[in-house]
């Protein structure tokens, strides 16, 4: 993912562990789960949560880290020729 600010090119790209993680959460308690590779593994914790405790409202949230770098940061230092 590229975008123009000012005049530097800023690129976003995803973290060493790329892959997209899982988290669910109940929403009647506010317990949640470590977060995980695996969407199968949270709705896997969602179900022992409900076996549990008898709480029936869960969320489930995928997330994934990215960096910011400059990846062009001297190409408009100087003026065009
Ligand atoms: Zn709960």
């Amino acid at each position: 993912m590229r975008a123009h600010y000012r005049f530097a090119e800023w690129t976003l790209t995803a973290g060493a562990d790329c892959s997209v993680r899982y988290v669910g959460t109940c929403l009647d308690c506010g317990e949640f789960c470590v977060d995980t590779a695996s969407a199968d593994a949270a709705q896997g914790w969602c179900l022992r949560h409900a076996g549990l405790t008898g709480d029936k409202r869960f969320e489930m949230r995928a997330f994934q880290y990215f960096s910011a770098d400059m990846t062009d940061p001297l190409a408009n230092a100087s003026p065009p020729t």
